[in-house]
């Protein structure tokens, strides 16, 4: 048995898939002519249909932009220039495929890579991909497509990008294990919106378990058990048929207010992604979107999204939450999440860096046509506009001040735009935290950022696996600066919320409840159990047990206190 970390519950029994990308070391040897064209042609077909099946899967999933691509990938499966100048070198010097290919198309890239114009540098990234897949096929490598799978697998990787798990098929991807990352890392996050069952931060993982190798994946526990019995197999399928009873049973709250035994109502919002992902919040009974995060709007393209391109998107979910509201969290890039179009230099501690608000008060190009976009999408629902990473009253009125501007340009030219528009602000540097009753007069509403506001509290590295112990929601140093926030809001009138991973924690919601939270967002598939959980409390009891809490000492003692009142 391995354990791991526990990132999205659920139980999977299936065949491991290694996401591997091995490195193909091309060597040059003498061989026989005939069989070397054979291979090659081989390699090229097969490349072919990998393409055309990536493809015609990815249709509905990207953009008709993105989809180009592949068909550009295509052009060079069968362009004379390239194709010839391979044959004719097996030809020349009977040599082998995959060294007559590395030759000329590292040529072709050096060429691309040498040019002025950005579009043809983009080219030799795309040689080296299709020159990548036509090699292994030639080699007989496999080579990991995370699209071309189809069958059951649960897939094993060091870690995936967020865009490797946005493209996971469901039916297919009946779970997924990493070497690295904690709960909150951008991993953990997606598959949990796509209700998928992780295990985390197992170290060594990948030497340990082979492709192919069958296991189970207990992703309640953290736990992976390897070459399982047939009575661990009966096990754990009686235990995934009654965790899927239970969820079903939630259903019924889904119309449900969320208010306490004696009438104190709260808000439990969803989590998103992009546009799809609101189908999982109003499925399950959200009451709004309390963190549409939009940096993946900016991972998932090949270039920054224009204008129109995001206004499409945020007017989307907009309009697919009607006149629930939506609060969307302006660019949070940097950290541990990148953009291939936009290389930020290395930094020694990219959390500590140049990120989030930090990058857009920088790069007020980019932060003023999100702004606009966003501005414009106001008039199709009830929107909400937040800045991540405020550690400063400065950033906050300047980034403020950038959005007036732009809305003041937007009714200039006529455009219709909502009146009220909030604008806040996430609290996820201690900070903020202790400055929020001066923040609270500016900002209309905060939204606790637990993922960042732990891992900067805490001095840990929310990706490092081995300080993974320094994640402690219920510490009652959090706590404390988790009741600063809210009583520094509401001082001032304003509401306050939780987008961190700790507001769908069912074990801290009795705790945030009684310190006076007002809107708990988190991944849409928490929220029935959370409504579950709060509608059976009184608010009054709540207040006077998170009394107690934040005078505890430590995480444990504030555990056990829950443990023994609940
Ligand atoms: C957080 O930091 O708690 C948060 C919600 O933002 P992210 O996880 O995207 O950094
Ligand atoms: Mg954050």
């Amino acid at each position: 048995m391995l354990k791991g970390i526990a990132a999205s519950s659920g139980y999977a029994q299936a065949k491991v898939y290694k996401l591997e990308h091995p490195e193909l070391v091309v060597t040059r040897i003498e061989a026989n002519k005939k069989e070397e064209l054979e291979k090659f042609e081989k390699a090229l077909l097969k490349t072919r249909s990998d393409i055309q099946s990536i493809k015609a899967k990815a249709v509905g999933r990207l953009s008709a932009d993105e989809l180009a691509i592949f068909d550009a990938h295509l052009e060079f499966t069968n362009d004379p220039g390239l194709l010839d100048q391979v044959i004719a070198t097996i030809e020349k010097e009977s040599v082998n495929a995959e060294w007559a290919l590395d030759k000329i198309a590292n040529t072709f890239i050096k060429m691309f890579e040498s040019m002025e114009d950005e579009y043809f540098r983009e080219r030799a990234a795309d040689i080296k991909d299709v020159a990548y897949r036509i090699k292994s096929h030639i080699m007989g490598v496999s080579i990991a497509d995370l699209s071309l799978i189809n069958e059951e697998v649960i897939i094993l990787a060091e870690d995936l990008t967020p865009s490797d798990t946005a493209q996971l098929d469901k039916n297919f991807t009946k779970g997924f294990v990493t070497e690295i990352g904690g709960r909150t890392s951008h991993s953990a996050i997606m598959a949990r919106s796509l209700e998928i069952p992780a295990v985390v931060g197992i170290t060594g993982v990948l030497k340990t378990l082979k492709h192919g190798q069958f296991i189970i994946m207990d992703a309640i526990k953290g736990e992976v058990i390897t070459d399982p019995t047939p009575e661990q197999q009966a096990e754990y399928k009686k235990l995934a048929e009654n965790y899927a009873n239970y969820r079903t049973s939630l259903e019924i709250l889904k119309d449900e207010k969320t208010i306490t035994t004696d009438g104190h109502q709260v808000e439990l919002a969803g989590n998103i992604g992009n546009a799809k992902d609101v189908d999982g919040v109003l499925h399950n009974g959200g009451e709004g979107v309390g963190l549409y995060r939009t940096e993946f709007l900016y991972m998932d393209a090949s270039e920054l999204p224009n204008e129109e391109d995001q206004f499409e998107a945020y007017k989307t979910v907009l309009e697919k939450m009607g006149d629930r509201p939506v609060v969307v969290r302006t660019l949070d890039i940097g950290g541990d999440k990148e953009l291939s179009y936009l290389p930020l230099p290395k930094e020694m501690n990219p959390f500590l860096g140049y990120r989030a608000i930090r990058l857009c008060l920088d790069r007020t190009d980019i932060f003023r046509t999100q702004l606009r976009a966003l501005i414009r999408a106001s008039a199709f629902g009830s929107l909400r506009i937040m800045f991540p990473m405020i550690a400063t009253l400065q950033e906050f009125n300047d980034a403020k001040a950038i959005y007036q501007d732009e809305y003041d340009n937007l009714l200039a030219e006529g455009v219709a735009v909502s009146d009220n528009i909030e604008v806040g602000m996430m609290v996820e540097i201690p900070a903020a935290a202790v400055l929020a009753d001066q923040f609270a007069k500016v900002s209309d509403f905060f939204s606790i950022g637990t993922n960042d506001l732990i891992q900067y509290s805490f001095a840990a590295d929310r990706m490092n696996e081995q300080v993974s112990y320094l994640y402690q929601p219920l510490n009652p140093a959090l706590l404390r600066l988790i009741k600063m926030t809210i009583d520094g809001g509401h001082k001032e009138g304003k509401w306050v919320g939780m987008c961190g991973e700790m507001a769908g924690d069912a074990l801290a919601a009795p705790v945030l409840l009684g310190l006076g939270l007002d809107e708990f967002s988190m991944s849409a598939t928490s929220i029935l159990e959370a409504r579950k959980v709060i509608n059976s409390l009184s608010y009054a009891d709540m207040q006077e047990l998170a009394a107690k809490a934040l005078e505890c000492s430590t995480e444990e003692e504030v555990v056990q206190l829950l443990k023994e009142n609940l």
